[in-house]
Order: C-alpha cells, then structure tokens, then sequence
C-alpha cells in the first residue's frame, strides 16, 4: 500500500481521518443502547414495510411477488444451510418453484464490521434470545447459572453473528460420522468436494485437491495475516513444536443477495413456521406459518426443507408431533410418529477464556482508545482499519494428554486481540450475560491494559444435553440444557487446554512483546494455587460461554432407533421431510459447525436435485413407490 500514489480523493479521504480521530463521547454501554435502538427502528421499519406490500400485493415489484400457495419446495429457515440449498436448487435447469420462509428479516448493518457484531448479540429483532436452563457444574458467573445462546434470527442466520472462521475440522471428525451412519462417503476425503464447492481460496496453502477456487463460489477463504501478534502466535506454536499449517478465514456474503430477483424464488420474511404438515400416508405436503397476526398454510410438491437450526428444527418436530412420544404426551401434543432422538445429543463446545494477557503498548483493540469518528468511518467508507480486524485472530488445535488422541485433536484455541479499559466489563457483561460483580472486581487492578484474551474450547466434548419443548405454544422458548461438564473427564480436558495456552504465552516470541498473564485470581477461584490445574478447572466451571459450535439435536444415523435422519438427511418413519441443518450432524466436528453446514447443504442440494431428476425418470417409467427410505 505505501508504494501506492495517492489519488486527490484518497489524501482527502486520509486528511478527513485525522480530523475525526478522536473518541466517541459517552460510554460503551451508551454506545450499545444507541446502536440497539437505531437497529431495532430499522427492523420496525423492514417489518412495517413488508406488511404494507402484504396488503397491496401488486405494489410489490420484486421477483417476490408471486402469492400462489403451492411450490416444488419449501424451505424452513433462511440461514446458512437453507439459503445455500435454494441458491444451488436455483442453480439447477430444472426451474423448481421454491419458497422461502425466514422467521426474521435482513440481517443490520451492525453485522459488517466484526467488533460492531458483538452488539449484535443481544439484539432480539436478529437474534432468538435463547438461555440454557441452569447449569450444575458450568456457568457459575453467568446470570441465573444460564448460558447464552446466540442465534441468528435473518436471512443468513447464525453465520450473521458469527466469528468469520472458516475451520473444517479433523478427518477423523468425519470417520466418527460414516460410523454413525454405516455410509462412507460422510468421510472427509469423500466430503471434499462439497467443502470446495463453497469455497474461493485465497489463502497461502495452495492445494488443488483439497481447495476450491471458482470465483463464483460463495465463501472467500482469505489467509489471515494483516492483524498485530498473529506472528508471534505462530511463531510460539514452532517453538513449542506444533504445526502450523493452513490458517483461514472466511468472509460471511448474503448468500442469497444475487438470487432474490429469480422470479422462481419467493422469499417470505417475518414468516415463523409452527407446524409441518402431513397427508394420511405421512408424506409432508406442507407447513403452516404465522404471519402478521394469521395463520397461512402452503404446500411443497416435491420436498419440505428443515433449516431452522439446531434449537429450532427439533422445536418445530415436537410441535408437529414427531419426537419422543411421551414428552409430546406430557406437554399435551398428538403424537404422530415416535422418534425418540428428536432434541436428545445436543453437543455444544464449551468455551472459557485465559486471560487477560498483558502485551506492549499499541498491539490490540482498545475499545476507548481505537473507536474513534474515524476508525468508524474509515471502516464503512473503506472497510479497512482496526474495526476490520477478526475479534478472533489466530487459530490452533491441541490433543490434551488426558485425551490420548495424539491424531484428534479435542482443544481449539482462538486468539483474541482486545485490550482491557475500563469499560470492557461492560462488553463482556452485556455480550456473554455474565452475573454482575464477577468481571468488575477481576478486571479492576488492569485498565488500559493491550492485552489478548485466548479462548480455549473444548472441542470434542464428552457431555451430551437435550432440547425440549416447555409446552404447546410455538412462542414459547424451547428448554435447552447443554449439560455442560457433566462428564469430568470434559472439565479436566479443557484445563489441560488451558495449561497449554500458558506455555504458549511463556514462549521467547511472546517475550518480546511483553506477554504477562495477569496475576489476579478469577472471582471464585481464589483458593486455588494461580496457574495450577485446579485453577484453570475452577476458571472453565465459572467463566463458561458457548462459542456457537453446536449440534446433533437431530443426528443423522442408520435407523429410527438411534438417530432422527437417515445418511440422506431424510426424516425416518416419514416422506419428503429433509433436514439440512446444524441439527444433523452426529458428532461435532472439531472446527467451526458453520463450516461443515455449507458442506452437509451442498451435498443436500445435490441429493435433491439427483432425487428429483431421478423421480421424473422414475415417474415415467409409472414406478414411484413413493418411499424414501
Ligand atoms: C457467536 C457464533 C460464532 C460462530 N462462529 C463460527 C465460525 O467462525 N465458523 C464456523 O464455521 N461456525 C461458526 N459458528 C457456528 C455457525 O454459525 C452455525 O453452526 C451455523 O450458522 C448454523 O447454520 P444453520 O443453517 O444450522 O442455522 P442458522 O444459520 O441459525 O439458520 C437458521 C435460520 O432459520 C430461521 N428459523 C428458525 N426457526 C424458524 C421457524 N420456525 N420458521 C422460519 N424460520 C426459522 C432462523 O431465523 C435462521 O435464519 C458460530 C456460531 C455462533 C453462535
């Protein structure tokens, strides 16, 4: 860039900077609410103005326009599965008719810069509010012992509030799955292909066999590198003798944004699906949505695509009637097929933080000190600057001793540049829910501070939870309960994470820029010897958050008595019901579940267009049993 000649409008772009560069008036809280507020008018706006087209249908000028009730497939849930699904449907010659129906609207301009997307978090136009039930052994500082769970309510869902990390996982992650199913081509080299397919690679670590470069493809993978410590991040993990191979990231697109004027595409906002629908002979023709205050029902020729996600797919079963017979029984649903696993298997990877780590003057975000006019402006003008930066940096994966999985690794460690001032218990209070008292007094002695927080996550967690309905109404939160650390042996792993994260920071590289864990003991911990393992146990067990990695709640297995799906994500005991989402996967993957979502719906949308080009053939020949399994 410094080589560059600066053009007329770029030195006035700079000079204009400077005289903006200084901080924002007010507070981080204040600056919270203010954004809250101005997202929340513009959602109100979104939605009134959608009501006002439902009103006078021809007023409406987008390829949208079309209110017949009967399309080829409905899909549940514009998020990261469901509008990847319709792009690739849309993608087809075949012209299917799809509709699309997203319980929220568009995802806020807050979404764009990754610090702004934290004040995401607590925004309940975009998001689904969602708490565990309280947790035994985990979440101890979190307010009512409940953990957050951040869900994307938009089109684009969970990916619009999500970290931009683009991590596959381990190969052996997908072994684990073609065991669940009995199907090899779940494997990771099997399931290549479809990884490639999502992705444009931009990254250092060329390979053509295992990467996919088509421009048209809908992720860009870039390689990180732009951001302070990421060096030394690197170059301690050498030290330590640990690879350091292929780091990357992604950068979120409107998967949807080229489609929406594709006039066989019919995108319905603010629709909340309630119920599924079924024929005498279990087939799903349909489902019913609620919409402005009435209830609508619309029909699927062909297929009725589940991506509501892995708390709203099995909430939308349950109500539908399919799920375990006496839990519906108990709530008071009719129960239309009983299937056992529906909500069971929850697999969430815990997540708890080291740190603060104290680092020399100038290397991190400070929220008082870089948010600024001008960052603020410089990063929506331009999107560069420190606003652009990923809140997490770095990546790597570490097999605990305790695991005794050299091969499979069951910690990943996320590298987080936010200094501390005397706001940042603020942020961490407001965008993890956290009880108020616990970040006040541990943060107290260190304002102002550069510093790096290292959440360490475990991975592959033992512990398995459920999600349940708590009654009839749709409106209604489900139960969820992670089950944190149920199994000791997760607590004791994801300690030894964290004494590995500490030799990391004691490396020569992390020397040289001053790295000092700080020395004050976590708030309920105290009698434990600082930097001990019980400490870090005592750590994990109070400052618990979930990172969003989540899934299984409708795992994908071999029969009706071990799983909700079968290996072609079709529901058991029923016809033309498929579920493309988080929900599905088995086991968790040790990368991002984001990442392997786009890989489950690729190969989803090529099940589907192979089964309907098939169908047609079929159909001629006057030979459709119509069955699915
Ligand atoms: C904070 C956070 C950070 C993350 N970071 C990463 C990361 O860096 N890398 C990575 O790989 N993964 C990441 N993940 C995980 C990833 O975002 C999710 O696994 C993935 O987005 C799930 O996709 P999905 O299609 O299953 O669900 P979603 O993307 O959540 O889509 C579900 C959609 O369905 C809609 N919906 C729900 N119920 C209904 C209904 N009844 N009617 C109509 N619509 C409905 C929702 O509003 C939503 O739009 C993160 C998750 C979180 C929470």
């Amino acid at each position: 860039m410094g080589n560059e000649k600066e053009t007329p409008f770029v030195t006035a772009f700079l000079l204009m900077l400077k005289l903006f560069n200084y901080p924002l008036p007010g507070n981080i809280g204040d600056l919270f609410s203010l954004c809250q507020r101005l997202s929340h008018t513009m959602h109100l706006s979104s939605y009134s103005l959608d009501m006002i087209m439902d009103h006078n249908p021809r007023s409406y000028k987008s390829g949208n326009s079309d209110h017949r009730n009967t399309y080829d497939f409905i899909i549940v849930g514009g998020g990261t599965a469901g509008s990847l699904v319709a792009t690739r449907l849309l993608d087809t010659k075949n012209k299917y008719k799809i509709l699309i129906l997203e319980a929220g609207s568009e995802p806020t301009w807050l979404t764009h810069s990754p610090f702004f997307n934290l004040f995401n978090w607590n925004n309940n136009d975009t998001t689904w509010g969602y708490y565990s039930s309280p947790q035994k052994g985990a979440c101890i500082a979190c307010r009512k012992k409940k953990v957050k769970y951040v869900q994307g309510k938009a089109l684009g869902g969970t990916m619009n509030v999500g970290w931009n990390v683009y991590s596959r996982g381990n190969p052996l992650d997908y072994a684990a799955w073609v065991e669940a199913t009995g199907d090899s081509s779940w494997s990771y080299e099997k399931s290549i292909k479809w990884f490639k397919k999502t992705e444009n690679y931009r990254g250092k670590f060329d390979d053509f066999s295992s990467h996919g470069y088509s421009q048209t493809s809908t992720i860009k993978v870039t390689a990180q590198g732009i951001q302070p410590l990421v060096k030394e991040w690197l170059e301690g993990a050498t030290h330590l003798k640990l690879n350091t191979t292929d780091p990357n990231d992604y950068q979120t697109q409107s998967l949807l944004k080229k489609e929406i004027w594709r006039k066989n595409l019919k995108i319905t906002r603010f629709a909340q699906v309630n119920k599924i629908v079924f024929d005498s002979k279990h087939y799903a023709k349909g489902v019913i949505y609620r919409r402005n205050h009435q209830d609508i029902e619309v029909h699927a020729n062909k297929e009725v695509i589940l991506a509501a996600g892995v708390f709203n797919t099995p909430k939308l079963l349950m109500l539908s009637g399919i799920g375990p017979s006496q839990h519906l029984r108990d709530i008071g649903i009719k129960v239309k097929k009983n299937l056992e696993h529906v909500g069971q298997n929850l697999a969430d990877q815990p997540t708890t933080f080291f740190g603060p780590v104290t680092v020399v003057h100038d290397k991190t975000f400070l929220p008082r000190r870089n948010l600024t006019y001008s960052t603020i402006i410089q990063y929506y003008v331009n999107q560069s600057g420190i606003l652009g930066w990923d809140m997490l940096s770095g990546l790597g994966y570490y097999s605990t001793p305790s695991s005794q999985s050299p091969d499979h690794p069951n910690i990943a460690v996320t590298l987080m540049p936010m200094g501390v001032d005397p706001d940042t218990h603020k942020v961490v209070n407001t965008a993890l829910s956290m009880k108020h008292g616990y970040m006040e007094k541990f943060l107290r002695d260190h304002k102002d501070n550069d510093a790096v927080w290292l959440a360490v996550t475990l991975a592959r967690p033992a512990s398995r939870g459920s999600v349940r309905l708590k009654n009839d109404d749709p409106h209604s939160h489900p139960v969820i309960d992670p089950n944190y650390f149920m199994e000791k042996e997760d607590v004791t792993n994801i300690a030894e994470g964290m004494t590995l994260v500490q030799s990391l920071t004691n490396t020569p590289q992390w020397s040289q820029v001053d790295a000092k864990l700080v020395d004050t003991q976590f708030p309920g911990c105290e009698k434990f010897k600082l930097k001990s393992l019980p400490y870090y146990e005592c750590v994990a067990q109070h400052f618990t958050l979930s990172i969003g990695n989540i899934g299984g709640t409708c795992r994908m297995g071999k029969t009706a008595e071990d799983s909700v799906v079968n290996s072609k994500l079709l529901v058991h005991k029923v016809k033309r019901l498929r579920i493309v989402d988080a929900s599905v996967v088995p086991t968790l993957p040790n990368g991002g579940t984001g990442t392997a979502v786009m890989m489950i719906a690729e190969r989803a949308a090529d099940m589907i267009t192979d089964k309907w080009t098939h169908e047609v053939a079929r159909h001629r020949d006057k030979s459709d049993s119509g069955s699915d399994e």
